[in-house]
């Protein structure tokens, strides 16, 4: 898995082994199989599959929501050891559903996290006013949820998993429950948070354009239990235009990915 030259410390993730059986009456489900891969500082890595092999259940593990049955995970943070048995790493995570608080506002959402870990109001709105503006909320700062369309809901979900600064997003199908042009309209957003904020991401996704047009790198996940079947680099230019999608090498790497999940 590592590249020649390159040391556990320049890698932000190493996933190694992890399985999970969930069990059963039938002897257990087996839903992952041995998945190892390595994440770097500031990558964007996509993780596609078929419905079912397992991707959720990988977000829930990294996110520490959920105990692997075997096989190890560390965040090693660059040069300083953010081991999960230590340190805690600082994780964002954000879901096909925003799950905001619909009896607070956008900003009260926002500073929610800080809040619950004690910081002072006045240090709570500014951080949140800062990530209203990076994700083109403003103006909508004492709006209710339920006043949200679905992509501006996504985007306080995504601004409130920034709060506290976390060494890597972790989403999960976040742009699921849009509609098309909305989805795509987030993808742009999402690029130029991702730029901006110079941030790692590990985002779980069906779409292979979704994926093609985000991601650095995408693992394919077999079908359960899953196991990683093809670790593809996107080597597209950045930033990428929407246009980028009708090209020829897209459309090669749309196949290979398409084979892969068969
Ligand atoms: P994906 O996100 O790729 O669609 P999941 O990770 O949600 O897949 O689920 C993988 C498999 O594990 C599925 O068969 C699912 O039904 C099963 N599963 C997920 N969570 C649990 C759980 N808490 N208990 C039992 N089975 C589960
Ligand atoms: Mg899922």
């Amino acid at each position: 898995m590592l590249i020649c030259g390159e040391t556990l410390t320049d890698l932000l993730l190493v996933v190694r082994d992890l399985s999970v059986t969930f069990p059963d009456s039938n002897g257990g489900l087996h839903a992952l199989g041995n998945v190892s891969f390595d994440i770097r500082p500031q990558e964007f890595v996509c993780v596609l599959g078929p419905s079912g092999s397992g991707k959720s259940t990988l977000l829930r593990i990294l996110a520490g929501l959920l105990a692997p049955t075997s096989g190890t995970f560390s965040f090693t943070g660059g040069s300083t050891s953010l081991s999960v048995s230590g340190q805690q790493p600082r994780i964002g995570v954000v879901f096909q559903q925003s799950n905001l608080m619909p009896w607070r506002t956008v900003l009260e959402n926002i500073t929610l996290p800080l809040e619950l870990e004690g910081v002072n109001s006045g240090e709570a709105r500014t951080k949140a006013q800062e990530l209203i503006d990076l994700v083109g909320l403003q103006g909508f700062e004492s709006t209710w949820p339920r006043d949200l369309s679905g992509g501006m809901a996504q985007r306080v979900a995504i601004a409130r998993a920034l709060i506290h600064d976390p060494d890597i997003l972790l989403l999960d199908e976040p742009f699921g429950s849009l509609d098309a042009l909305t989805r795509e309209r987030m993808w742009s957003e999402l690029s130029r948070i991702w730029q901006a904020r110079q941030k790692t991401v590990l985002m779980v996704t069906h779409s292979i354009s979704e994926a093609l047009f985000l991601a650095d790198r995408v693992l394919v996940l077999t079908q359960r239990p899953g196991s990683i079947k093809l670790d593809l680099r996107v080597d597209l230019p950045r930033p990428r235009p929407e246009e980028i999608r009708y090209t020829a090498h897209f459309g090669r790497l749309a196949r290979k990915l398409k084979d892969a999940i068969g």
